[in-house]
């Protein structure tokens, strides 16, 4: 593994895959434009998963969107995949004396790059295109048309889904592939006064079961309710199930009874102070004093920076 001759075909192997999976992603949401893939060999496997049930509830994404290039999308779904190719790289490098360049360092003039275009405030989709773009250079993968068009590519497809489909049915567990492109990490806008978000969410319904929590967390990377372990309302609103879907495991809940943060890593999890202060800059925890609480900017840059680098 720790030579570019085995490595660099196996990235090859499993971008297809990641490719297949982003463009069957892609195909289920209504309001993304096919048109661009008619001519290409994968429109007829993909045109056709995408229409079966059982696709349709594997390949989840949220981050369709239909405003973005169709194959700048593909190509974002498939920017965690290469990053994550990029680290495991990083780690049998470390351990090891082959180098995958032996000139320039790659990585130092990504960084210079990033900060100058900061500066001259490109658009964010810039930047990350220039990301997928230096990760598609660094593991030389061949430009996405071509690959739309292989042969070989459209034969792998076709047995890979048709064993997915096969495999899918005859499941116990049918857990969801959910896509994402590398999305910075940010918390929800939050009001600033308690009382609304208060109000707007203690006797609001749990959109998994329907009933109203007894102890409702707000999920702050999404904005979905949910209850936590020693209170749960059902299985799929758990905390801990959700922040498995939501944030690979790491999840940040606002329990609105309390006004204090609840932070959970798998299934282990803490707690953090309230976000909101009274006009003394005191904590009114589980709100016995009653008085009007305020975000704190400070608390939430620095949950923010916290969740940043968790
Ligand atoms: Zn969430
Ligand atoms: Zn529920």
């Amino acid at each position: 593994m720790t030579s570019t001759e085995f490595f660099i075909p196996i990235v090859h192997l499993f971008y297809i895959v990641c490719v297949i999976q982003a463009l069957i992603t892609c195909y289920r949401e209504e309001a993304f434009d096919r048109s661009n893939f008619r001519n290409c060999l994968l429109n007829d496997v993909c045109q056709e998963m995408s229409g079966y049930d059982i696709a349709r509830e594997y390949f989840v994404s949220k981050h369709i969107d239909p405003s973005c290039d169709p194959k700048y999308m593909v190509r974002r779904l498939t920017h965690p995949y290469l990053r994550r190719c990029a680290l495991l790289w990083e780690l049998l490098k470390s351990s090891s004396s082959a180098p995958l360049y032996d000139s320039s360092n790659i990585w130092e003039g990504s960084h210079h790059h990033l900060d100058s275009s900061t500066a001259e405030g490109n658009s964010s989709l810039a930047i990350e295109l220039d990301g997928v773009r230096e990760l598609e250079h660094l593991f030389q993968i061949q430009p996405l048309d071509l690959i739309l068009k292989d042969e070989c590519v459209h034969m792998l497809a076709l047995r890979w889904s048709q064993h997915f489909c096969e495999d899918y049915r005859s499941r116990k567990y049918r857990g969801i592939l959910f896509s994402t492109p590398a999305v910075p990490f940010r918390l929800m806008q939050l009001p600033p006064v308690y009382q609304v978000l208060l109000e707007r969410y203690v006797k609001m319904q749990c959109p998994d079961c329907g009933s109203v929590p007894d102890e409702p967390a707000l999920c702050l990377l999404c904005g979905k309710l949910c209850s936590p372990s020693w209170k749960p309302c059902c299985r799929a609103g758990k905390c801990l199930n959700h922040a498995s879907q939501c944030g690979a495991g790491v999840g940040i809940f606002l329990l609105v009874r309390k006004t204090t943060i609840l932070l959970q890593r798998s299934a282990r999890l803490t707690f953090w102070p309230s976000l909101y202060l009274d006009a003394f800059g005191e904590e009114d925890h589980e709100m016995h004093r009653g008085k009007p609480l305020y975000l704190s900017q400070e608390r939430y840059a620095a949950l923010t920076y916290l969740g940043g680098i968790s």
